[in-house]
C-alpha cells in the first residue's frame, strides 16, 4: 500500500508524507508500478505551480494492463453474485474512510472548493453502494416464444474489458459512473485518468487494490494522443466508456466505428436555461447564477446561455448582477470560497476570447470579465453580459467557464426556438410553474435532462447522457446499467424434436 496523503494546506507542503507516490501511479494486474514513460507535470490551478511530476505508463504496461483486465473479466463475471456485491461495498466503504485524502487531493488538482468536494466523495461512496445492490437484482427477461415447449432468455451479459476514460473537471463522479455500472456488471476495466487530475486517481486506485481481485480495476496515467488512443484502439478493450470533449469523443467514435467496438460518448454542452414570465425573478436569478458559476462554470451542464422573458428581465439581471458582485473568489480551501480558479490557462484564454469578440460584436459586460488582481493560478472573475446575438460563438459553442450571458424573450416559441438553436443537446433548464410550459420543454427540447426549477442536480436513480453532439450514452440509474451489457438471446426448444423445415428424408 501507498503511503497515506496527509490533509495538505492550501499551497504549502509535500503532499505525502515522504513517499514519492507519482512513482508509483500505475496499478496493473493488482500491483503498483512505477510508470515506464515520460513523466508529465501536474499544476496546481490556484497558483500554476507544479504538485508533482508523474511518470506515465509505457505501451508495454498499457498491454499489460488490458491482459491482467481480460484475465480477471472471466474470473469476475464467473464468480457468484453476492462476492461481486460485497467487493463493490466494500469500495463504497473504503471511499467513504478515504474521505479526507480524497477531498483534499481533488481540490487542489481542480481548484474547487473543498467542502463541494467532500458532497461528491459522499456521492460516489453512495453510487458504488448502489449498484452493489442493484447488481442482486438486475438480470434479463424472458420473451414470449414462438411455439409451446419453448424458452427465449434475454440475458444481459458485460461487454468484457471497458476502457474507461475521463476528464479533469469531475475526475471522481465522472469515474465512478462507469466503473460502478461496469463491475456491477460483470466487466472489468481499465482506467485513464485526465492529465491534470491524475493525483486523485491515485487514491481511488488505492481503493480498488484494497477491494477487488486483481486485474478486475486497473489504472494507467499518459496523455490522451498516446495511453489514450492505445486503450481506445487496442483490440483487447471490448467498449470505450468516454467522456470528455466532442473533439475527442468524436475521435473516439471513428476509431470505434472501425473496429465495430461500441463507444459510449458522454460530450460536451450549451445547456440553455429559460426563465418565464411567472416566476419570482431573484430566486431564479439565484438558481441560475448557482448553475452557471459551480465549478468556475466547468460543468458539462452548466447553464451557458439564459433567455429571460420580457416581463421580468429587468429585475432578473438586476438580481444576477448582484448576486455574481457578491460571489466569493478565492483559494478552494478557505470555506468561505463560492468559485475556485478555472482548471488551466489555455482554458481561460479560449473564455477570454469569446468575450473579446463577443463584446467588439456589440455585447456587454455587466459583472466581471476580468482576472482579480494580483491573483495567482487561473482565475476569472464570474461575469455577466447582455446584449448578446446567436451569431456570437458565446452563444454556439462550449464556454466551459464562469459567463453567463442572457438575452431577452416574448413569446415562448422565441425561446424554445434559441434553446434549440446549437449543435448541443445536453441539458436544459426551465423555471415556471405552468405546466403547459413543463410538457412542450420536455416534449420538444432535443435533451438527456430537463431541471424544472431546480437546475444541475444529479439523480443517481435516473439516467444522466446527452443527445446530438452531446454524446450517445446513458449513465446512472438502471438506464446506465445495461449500457455495459450487450442483450443475448438464448432460443431453447426444450427437447430435440423434427421441425417440419429440416432437411431430411421424410420432407
Ligand atoms: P478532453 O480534452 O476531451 O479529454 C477527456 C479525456 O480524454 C482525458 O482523459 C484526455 O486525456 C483524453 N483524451 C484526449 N485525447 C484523446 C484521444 N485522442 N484518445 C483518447 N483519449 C483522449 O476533455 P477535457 O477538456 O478534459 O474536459 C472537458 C470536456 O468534457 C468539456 O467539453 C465538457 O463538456 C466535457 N464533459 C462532458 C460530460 C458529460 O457527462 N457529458 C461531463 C463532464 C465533462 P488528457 O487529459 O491527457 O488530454
Ligand atoms: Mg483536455
Amino acid at each position: 500500500m501507498l503511503g497515506t496523503l496527509r490533509r495538505v494546506g492550501p499551497w504549502t507542503g509535500r503532499m505525502t508524507d515522504g513517499e514519492n507516490v507519482a512513482d508509483r501511479l500505475q496499478l496493473i494486474d493488482g500491483s503498483f508500478e512505477a510508470g515506464a514513460g515520460s513523466p508529465l507535470v501536474v499544476v496546481d490551478p490556484a497558483t500554476g505551480t507544479e504538485i508533482d511530476q508523474v511518470a506515465t505508463a509505457s505501451r508495454e504496461q498499457v498491454d499489460r494492463a488490458v491482459a491482467g483486465a481480460r484475465r480477471a473479466q472471466k474470473l469476475w463475471w464467473g464468480a457468484a453474485q453476492q462476492e461481486r456485491s460485497d467487493a463493490m461495498h466494500a469500495i463504497a466503504a473504503e471511499i467513504r474512510r478515504r474521505t479526507d485524502d480524497i477531498a483534499d487531493i481533488v481540490t487542489r488538482e481542480t481548484g474547487r472548493p473543498y467542502s463541494r468536494n467532500l458532497l461528491y466523495v459522499d456521492m460516489i461512496s453512495n453510487l458504488f453502494r448502489q449498484y452493489a445492490e442493484l447488481s442482486r437484482v438486475h438480470g434479463g427477461r424472458v420473451a414470449p416464444s414462438n411455439d409451446p415447449g419453448q424458452l427465449s432468455l434475454v440475458l444481459r451479459v458485460p461487454y468484457g474489458v471497458v476502457a474507461t476514460l475521463v476528464p479533469w473537471n469531475y475526475p471522481l463522479l465522472l469515474l465512478a459512473f462507469k466503473v460502478a455500472p461496469a463491475l456491477a456488471t460483470g466487466n472489468t476495466v481499465v482506467i485513464k485518468p485526465a492529465s491534470e487530475t491524475a493525483l486523485t486517481t491515485l487514491v481511488l486506485a488505492e481503493v480498488f487494490h484494497a477491494t477487488t481481485p486483481p486485474g478486475v480495476v486497473n489504472v494507467v496515467v499518459g496523455s490522451g494522443s498516446t495511453v489514450g488512443e492505445q486503450l481506445v484502439s487496442h483490440p483487447g478493450t471490448d467498449m470505450v466508456a468516454f467522456t470528455g470533449s466532442t473533439e475527442v469523443g468524436i475521435r473516439i467514435g471513428e476509431v470505434c466505428a472501425r473496429m465495430t467496438k461500441p463507444a459510449h460518448l458522454e460530450l460536451g454542452g450549451k445547456d440553455p436555461a429559460i426563465v418565464f414570465g411567472d416566476v419570482d425573478p431573484e430566486l431564479a436569478a439565484r438558481a441560475v447564477v448557482w448553475a452557471s458559476f459551480l465549478n468556475a462554470g466547468q460543468v458539462c451542464t452548466s447553464t451557458e446561455r439564459v433567455y429571460v422573458h420580457d416581463s421580468i428581465y429587468d429585475g432578473f439581471l438586476e438580481a444576477v448582477a448582484e448576486i455574481t458582485s457578491g460571489l466569493r473568489v478565492g483559494n478552494p480551501f478557505d470555506s468561505a470560497t463560492q468559485i475556485g480558479p478555472m482548471r488551466n490557462e489555455s482554458a481561460r484564454e479560449k473564455v477570454l476570447a469569446q468575450l473579446g469578440e463577443a463584446e467588439k460584436a456589440g455585447a456587454k459586460i455587466v459583472v466581471g470579465g476580468d482576472i482579480p488582481e494580483g491573483s495567482t493560478g487561473f482565475y476569472l472573475r464570474p461575469t455577466v453580459v447582455v446584449d448578446v446575438t446567436h451569431e456570437m460563438s458565446l452563444m454556439q459553442e462550449e464556454t466551459f467557464g464562469p459567463v453567463l450571458p442572457i438575452m431577452r424573450f416574448r413569446e415562448p416559441d422565441e425561446a424554445f426556438a434559441l434553446a434549440a438553436d446549437t449543435p448541443y443537446g445536453l441539458g436544459a433548464s426551465i423555471y415556471t410553474h405552468d405546466a403547459g410550459l413543463v410538457g412542450r420543454a420536455y416534449e420538444q427540447l432535443q435533451v438527456g435532462t430537463v431541471w424544472v426549477n431546480d437546475p444541475v442536480v444529479d439523480n443517481l436513480a435516473a439516467p444522466f447522457g446527452g443527445m446530438r453532439a452531446s454524446g450517445n450514452a446513458r449513465e446512472l440509474g438502471l438506464e446506465g446499467m445495461e449500457s455495459f451489457t450487450a442483450a443475448r438471446h438464448v432460443h431453447w426448444n426444450l427437447d430435440l424434436h423434427n421441425k417440419p423445415w429440416w432437411y431430411g428424408k421424410d420432407n
